[in-house]
């Protein structure tokens, strides 16, 4: 992997990471607006596309390690473009290495555990990336807005006094933690949306048709209390950037900026990572060794006897274009309602 193109492709990002222990003001130290100097629309996609390429190749290293698994948390407030996100930035993977679990209102069996039982049933296995679309930050967002959320929680007293958001900052740290120290790493992505751009988004759900079924007028309501949740953010993000699973801050009023940004954090993530193909043991490449003869044996007359070797060999290039010459040429046949068996 270039590291150099790595670097390049990422280092954008670099101020958009809270630090561990510093105390954050959302309004004061994050713009929505940001672009990092980027003027172009059209600048800030060919970042995306380099993201989504760098990505598509790791992702096949950590499928194939199978032993780091990669969660990303994605919150916002409404019409902060998760979903967007999700959609660009995975764009390029192997569907089969990616799992998207979004969470909405807890149901009653959720109810009936503790909060945290519901995300770890979703988790990433190794090899995989995991995309929680809302994820345990909930809990210490629109349950701490609306406390009525923590009511319906079954919580026994005790657990209800004053101090349960320091509580459950301090317990999704620990449990961020251990996930961490047995190779799940984390990345925590807040869609930073200003009001402007909301009320801009929330209209186009409603101008729309196509998109009146992504605007409920629940979100106006949230909307008003547009202060609460900003102090509840600032407060999660000061509390949970740690080191082992910090916080980035995204832009999100360019959605084009914000996708960059996403698929940015994820490459960093996974160059840290540097998930490596497994390299198989001597006995097993002789073993190989064994069985390829035995296939080239089994070439039909004429045949290469192994054409990926052939076209891969110095000087084998033209043997390649002859290869796939004859795959054209079957394929024309077949159109032309000719014979298509594979050996003519
Ligand atoms: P949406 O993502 O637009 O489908 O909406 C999902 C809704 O579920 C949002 O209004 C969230 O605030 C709500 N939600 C998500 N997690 C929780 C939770 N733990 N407790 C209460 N409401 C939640
Ligand atoms: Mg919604």
């Amino acid at each position: 992997m270039a590291d150099d193109r790595v670097r390049r492709s990422t280092e954008f990002i670099e101020p958009l990471r809270v630090e561990p222990g510093s105390k954050v003001c959302l309004a004061d130290d994050f713009d929505p607006g940001y672009k990092a100097g980027i003027r172009k629309k059209k600048d800030g996609v060919e970042l995306l596309r380099a993201g989504v390429d760098l990505l598509a190749d790791y992702q096949r290293r950590l499928a194939a390690q199978d032993t780091f698994g990669v969660l990303v948390c994605l919150q916002s407030l409404d019409a902060g473009g998760k979903d967007g996100t999700i959609r660009h930035v995975m764009s390029g993977v192997n569907p089969q290495g990616v799992h998207v679990a979004g969470f909405k209102v807890p149901s009653a069996e959720e109810l009936d555990h503790d909060y945290l039982w519901r995300y770890a049933r979703r988790l990433p296995a190794r090899g995989e990336i995991g995309i929680f679309n809302r994820s345990h930050y909930e809990e210490v967002l629109v349950v701490r807005v609306h406390p009525e959320n923590l009511a319906r929680q079954k919580l026994p007293a005790e657990a209800r006094g004053p101090d349960v958001w320091e509580r459950r900052y301090r317990e999704i740290n620990d449990w961020e933690r251990y996930l961490c120290d047995n190779g799940f790493r984390i990345v925590k992505l807040f869609l930073n949306l200003s009001r402007e751009e909301q009320r801009i988004r929330f209209l186009k759900r409603i101008d729309v048709p196509e998109r009146n079924w992504k605007f409920s007028p629940a979100d106006v309501r949230e909307r008003e209390r547009w202060d609460d949740y900003q102090e509840a953010f600032s407060q999660m993000l000061s509390a949970t950037s740690t080191p082992w699973a910090p916080w980035y801050v995204i832009p999100a009023d360019h959605k084009w900026f914000a996708r960059a940004c996403a698929a940015a954090v994820l490459v960093r993530t996974l160059r840290d990572i540097d998930p490596r193909y497994p390299r198989v043991s001597a006995a097993t490449r002789r073993e190989l060794a064994k069985v390829r003869l035995e296939l080239e044996r089994e070439a039909p007359a004429g045949a290469e006897p192994d054409p990926y070797a052939a076209s891969n060999a110095p000087g084998g290039a033209a043997k390649a274009g002859n290869h796939r010459k004859a795959g054209r040429s079957r394929t024309a046949r077949k159109k032309a309602g000719g014979s298509g068996t594979a050996h003519p």
